[in-house]
């Protein structure tokens, strides 16, 4: 099965993503991570996609698609979370296409639909654990013990891109770039909308009815 988490930053795509992977047998792939990942050990294409994440922009395509295809080489899931890809139309067609060559296609497309001043609170609140990525939040969703991951045991840190300048860059650029893919999807009927200011274990429930 593959499913789509469509969303703000901050909508709730991680951790929503981190619920169900809980639950369900799913692969979270995350877009997000893919690039860190690629910046972090200074591939070719994480260098030139690092100013952009530095500027809360969105990495171009080409480079996004070869990222993709280098991490598809070595991991061959078949239930998948993507989360944060695709962005634009131009990366839907690049999924479907990816997904027709593995017989596969996308099953659930879930819009996280949150208003903005959530975003502020939830973004400015966000801590992850530098090992495993798990992503807490001070106020929603606190670790055991404060500023350590309940897994690793890590201390957890800020995104360098979670702050209020990169905020409203990186809000900019949803509305203009992905924010269309969600009439896109609801035009052919493949949307399910859920209401995400709600508590995020509400919203799970929600995903989990649609996904029975
Ligand atoms: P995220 O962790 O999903 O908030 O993504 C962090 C940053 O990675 C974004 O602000 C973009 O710079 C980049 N990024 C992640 N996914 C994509 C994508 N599908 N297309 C372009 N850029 C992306």
């Amino acid at each position: 099965m593959n499913l789509i988490l469509l969303g703000m930053p901050a909508s709730g795509k991680g951790t929503q993503s981190q619920l169900l992977i809980n639950k369900q047998k799913f692969a979270h792939i995350s877009m997000g991570d893919i690039v860190r990942d690629n910046i972090n050990n200074q591939t070719k294409s994480g260098l030139q996609a690092k100013k952009y994440l530095q500027e809360g922009k969105l990495v171009p395509d080409s480079l996004i698609i070869s990222m993709i295809e280098v991490y598809l080489e070595t991991h061959k899931y078949k239930n998948i979370i993507w989360d944060g890809f695709p962005r634009n139309i131009a990366q839907n067609t690049m999924l479907n296409d990816i997904l027709a060559k593995r017989n596969q296609k996308v099953d659930h497309i879930i819009y996280l639909k949150v208003k903005k001043s959530l975003i502020y609170k939830r973004i400015l609140g966000r801590k992850i654990c530098p090992k495993c990525q798990y992503t807490y939040n001070t106020i929603f969703n606190p670790p055991k013990k404060a500023n350590i991951c309940d897994v690793e045991g890590s201390k957890l840190i800020f995104r360098k891109d979670d702050n209020l300048k990169m905020i409203k860059v990186r809000i900019k650029e949803y509305n203009a770039k992905t924010k269309p893919l969600v009439k896109y999807y609801q035009k052919q009927n493949l949307l399910t909308s859920i209401n995400s200011n709600q508590d995020s274990k509400i919203v799970f429930q929600e995903i989990c009815r649609l996904l029975k």
